[in-house]
């Protein structure tokens, strides 16, 4: 069995549906604080809290785990900054809970939903595994310390773990059974999907003023469904005895603000209104990773790695919800 906790978020549920078509038994354990019950399609649920450590041994008693994929974090970077004790809480210190009852039960295969906001501004583009990682915001820094922890556990308790360090991750489910669903929203595609759908006026682009091409921020999407085939070789790898690493998962491709939108008016056929904004506090002018490590070492193969592709799957999930 593969315990997907978080498996009732975004990436988490995409990735709970890849195990299961692969013939992967799962069960997800999640709060739904953010999560939502109709995206477990498959396998097992359990409903918990990783701050409850009798919730997360009940779950160990019941299911026979092999491994763990960890998904649960919030991440609204934003409010990292202005409640920090939550994140703390949350990210860190429910991720200790999780890893003390995987050590007591044995388990010591884990996959960890790491980030680029761990690098902090960039010094190069793209940016590459070995990038000194210098966080900017508690979100980017609770994620940093779990990486910390699982490298010293590593070298003390032989927990064997993959660190996957996502940049943007964007789209939907291509049989558009899942998608990407926030409240409050706050991701530029799902905005700007809004927009087109007159659900929402307009599209603020924060800041008109980079140092990028057309002056708005540059971003490496990634399809969540990439992101889930990439999860399932860090498991494997794991499972077959690989060492424990960190990988970079992105596209090696920006696009702008500007383009995005501009992509998401010719596949919805659409008028969205952009209107030029303040710049967002905290954001780099351009974030783009290199993957060549996890193509090299895991064999990693994008296949929706066209914008066009990644929005086509967001607008068709989008359409699909009443
Ligand atoms: N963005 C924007 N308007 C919005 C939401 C986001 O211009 O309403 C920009 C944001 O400043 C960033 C990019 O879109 O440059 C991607 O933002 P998102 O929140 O989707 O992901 P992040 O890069 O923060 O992880």
């Amino acid at each position: 069995m593969i315990l997907v906790v978080g498996g009732a978020g975004y990436i988490g549920s995409h990735i709970n549906k890849l195990l299961n078509q692969r013939g992967y038994k799962t069960v997800v354990f999640d709060s739904l604080v953010y999560g939502h019950r109709n995206f477990v399609k498959w396998g097992e649920f359990v409903l918990g809290d990783l701050n409850d450590k009798k919730q997360i041994r009940l779950c160990f008693e019941k299911y026979s785990v092999k491994a763990v994929m960890h998904f649960s974090a919030f991440a609204y970077v934003g409010e990292s900054v202005t409640a920090p004790a939550k994140y703390y809480q949350n990210n860190f210190v429910g991720t200790l809970n999780l890893l003390e009852v995987m050590l007591e039960f044995d388990v010591k295969h884990f996959i960890f939903s790491s980030t680029c906001a761990t690098y902090g501004v960039p010094e190069q583009i793209p940016i590459t595994e070995e990038h000194p990682q210098n966080p900017i915001n508690p979100y980017g820094e609770t994620k940093l310390m779990v990486e910390k922890v699982l490298r010293d556990y590593d070298s003390a308790y032989n927990l064997r773990h993959i660190n996957l360090r996502y940049f943007n991750a964007a789209g939907a489910d291509i049989e558009a059974e899942i998608g990407e669903l926030h409240d409050p929203e706050t991701h530029l595609i799902p905005l700007v999907l809004d927009a087109a759908a007159g659900k929402r006026a307009d599209i603020k682009v924060f800041g008109t003023d980079y140092d990028t091409p057309d002056g708005t921020c540059v971003r490496d999407y990634v399809h969540v469904n990439d992101l889930a085939d990439a999860h399932i070789l860090a498991l494997e790898y794991l499972l077959n005895g690989g060492k424990s690493d960190c990988f970079n998962l992105g596209n090696g491709n920006g696009y702008s603000v500007k383009e995005v939108i501009e992509v998401a008016r010719n596949i919805t056929g659409k008028e969205i209104i952009a209107v030029d904004s303040a710049r967002r506090p905290g954001d780099p002018a351009s974030l783009v990773g290199s993957a060549d490590k996890i193509k090299q070492v895991l064999k990693w193969e994008p296949k929706y790695a066209d914008l066009n592709t990644i929005i086509k799957s967001a607008w068709n999930w989008h359409c699909s919800l009443k």
